[in-house]
């Protein structure tokens, strides 16, 4: 398959997280038998210093016009006062590419357990959790004001958004436990009413082969931070999505192993690591790729049906981690640990 990505390296860490991602892409094309080109993409701080704006109208074409984005990470302390915020070409990036659902798997891997919080209850049940966060509707984008002494942000969403959003989950849980749990706070808000009567209806109608349960937030960070065993798919709003995301997966023990998919109707979809552009470990070959290596197994799945390409690389990485190599962020005590690249190398050659 000749497969065309455009590549963000960005700022921070990225970079350096991007190159050892293309290591393993590249080991999958030439293992596989496809061709991968690659259109590097200006985006964020570096965009800002370069051409004065976060995404230029000639970058974000070259996105528009791959199969595929891969981001690495964008932002940091050195434009916290310039006019333009380098997480402006995020926003930008979602609206033009209309990815309106956002997909954060939280798996941990078992040997890993000992870092979390939750010990104990890991050990024992393990954790595979996906989030489908609504990424383009809620208050987020709602309306917005102040006067001299108040202020308001509008919660607001259509049948519409919540119906495609809906869908998108109940069609990720089919290819898992099958079990979707919708979180809202239906018993206050009359946005969360609609929420919830229309992701039923979309279940009864199109999907009575998925379990479907409501949960409200409150209850939903409690069960997720005491008993997270219990959840499959959680499908939410974009500000509970955006809440209940960071705590999945924090109590998976290092934000440096996990994935992300921004997803519209079409191709191409957004990939990149949860985590941040970490300044405060730039460019020292430090920063754990596992995260955006992770993000290219979701994009050879979603974006191009590889689902064996993906699954070669979410084993080279057990495989690796079993083996008992370590980037810094999940070290053992007093082990030493390998850098970035060394990482991107060894899940390459594992392939
Ligand atoms: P953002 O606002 O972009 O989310 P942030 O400031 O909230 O960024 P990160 O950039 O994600 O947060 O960094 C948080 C901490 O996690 C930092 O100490 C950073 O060094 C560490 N960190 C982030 N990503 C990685 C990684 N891939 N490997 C190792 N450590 C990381
Ligand atoms: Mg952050």
């Amino acid at each position: 398959m000749q497969m065309h990505i455009a590549v963000i390296p960005g700022d921070g860490i990225g970079p350096e997280i991007t190159q050892a991602a293309k290591m393993v892409l590249d080991k999958i094309a030439s293992v596989f038998g496809h061709e991968i080109a690659y259109t590097e993409v200006c985006a964020g701080g570096a965009a800002i210093d370069r051409f004065g704006d976060p995404l230029p109208a000639e970058e974000l074409k070259k996105c528009q016009s791959a199969d595929s984005v891969l981001l690495g990470a964008v932002g940091g302390p050195k434009w916290d006062s310039a006019p333009r915020r380098p997480e402006d070409a995020l926003l930008a990036l979602r609206k033009a590419l209309g990815l309106y659902a956002n997909l954060r798997p939280a798996l941990l891997t078992p040997c890993l357990a000992q870092a979390s919080p939750l010990k104990q209850e890991l050990v024992q049940n393990g954790l595979d959790i996906l989030v489908v966060r609504e990424l383009t509707g809620g208050i987020y984008f709602g309306k917005r004001g102040k006067d001299a002494v108040s202020a308001f942000d509008v919660e607001q969403y259509s049948d519409f958004e919540i119906e495609r959003i809906a869908r998108r989950a109940f069609l990720s849980a089919r290819g898992r436990k099958g079990c979707v749990v919708s979180v809202d706070k239906a018993n206050v808000l009359e946005s969360s009413k609609l929420w919830r009567s229309i992701v039923s209806r979309v279940q009864q109608e199109e999907f009575p082969d998925v379990a479907l349960s409501h949960m409200y937030v409150d209850n939903a960070a409690m069960q997720i931070a005491t008993n997270p065993s219990q959840f499959d798919v959680i499908v939410t709003t974009n500000m509970f999505g955006d809440i209940l995301s960071d705590l999945t997966s924090v109590i998976t023990g290092s934000i440096g192993l996990l994935p992300s998919a921004s997803l519209g109707d079409s191709s191409p979809g957004m990939y990149e690591p949860i985590h941040g552009s970490a300044p405060d470990i730039a460019g020292e070959n430090k920063a754990n790729p596992i995260a955006t290596i992770l993000s290219c197994a979701m994009m050879l799945k979603l974006d191009f049906g590889l689902a064996s390409e993906a699954e070669a690389i979410e084993r080279a990485v057990n495989g690796v981690l079993e083996d008992g190599w370590r980037t810094f962020d999940i070290k053992d005590n007093d082990k030493p640990y390998i850098g970035t690249a060394e990482m991107g190398r060894l899940i390459a050659d594992c392939i």
